[in-house]
Formats: structure tokens, C-alpha cells, sequence
């Protein structure tokens, strides 16, 4: 990098994950906007990258950070959700899986009729059959 650009991005934010795929967004409504909703989808195209770049180019670090957890929170839960979608499915022949009301989610194998099941996250019993 250009001793000129680290001087002026000393102390500033820089990328993070929330700004990249900010990034990758506005370039797939840019794409859109090139078919429908042109004007409207533009402005969408043009807030998006100014608010990338914001925060990329933002002194307030803290607040920055906490966007991002937010942003990663969000983004854990889906990528959770869709990894338990994968085992349920591979699992569709030897396991049960089973919620429990503080929202973990058990895997107790077929076949076992009557069982007690115990939460290991909130100790919770269950009573099931699989
Ligand atoms: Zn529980």
C-alpha cells in the first residue's frame, strides 16, 4: 500500500465482512437495475456503496464493531440454521431431532420408542417417541 493511502486510512475502520458482501450486493443491484426498476434500483446501487465505503472509511471504530457483531450474529443463525437443515437430512434414516423449548435442538437415534430426553443447554426433560 502507498505510504499516502495507509496515512490516510491510519485510524480509520477499514473492511470488514459487513462492508465486502455490502459491497457484493450493490453490484447485484446494479446488475438488477439494468432490467427493472431503474431509477429506484439505482439509488438503492448508490446508497448501498456510500454506506460501504462510510463504514470503511469511518473513524468511530467501536460503533463500527458493533455493526459488524450484529451483522455476524444475524448471519450465524441462518448459516445454523441451514447446517442443521443438512444433518436433518442426512440423518432422515437413524435420528430424530427434536427442539427443546429453550431452542436447542436434539439428536436421539430411531427406533427407541418411549424416551426422556434431557437438554444439555437448559437441563429441561422432554418426553418423546422415536
Ligand atoms: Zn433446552
Amino acid at each position: 500500500m502507498a505510504l499516502g493511502v495507509q496515512r490516510f486510512m491510519a485510524g480509520r475502520y477499514g473492511q470488514d465482512t459487513l462492508s465486502r458482501h455490502t459491497v457484493w450486493l450493490a453490484l447485484i443491484v446494479c446488475i438488477l437495475s439494468m432490467f427493472f426498476w431503474r431509477l429506484p434500483l439505482f439509488i438503492v446501487y448508490m446508497l448501498l456503496l456510500f454506506w460501504a465505503f462510510f463504514r470503511t472509511f469511518s473513524r468511530n471504530i467501536p460503533k463500527r464493531r458493533r455493526e459488524l457483531a450484529v451483522y455476524q450474529k444475524f448471519t450465524g443463525r441462518i448459516s445454523r440454521f441451514f447446517r442443521l437443515q443438512k444433518n436433518k437430512r442426512r440423518d432422515r434414516k437413524t435420528h430424530r431431532y427434536f427442539k427443546c423449548r429453550c431452542g436447542a435442538s436434539l439428536r436421539v437415534p430411531k427406533g427407541k420408542g418411549e424416551i426422556v430426553l434431557h437438554c444439555p443447554v437448559c437441563h429441561a426433560t422432554l418426553h418423546k417417541k422415536t
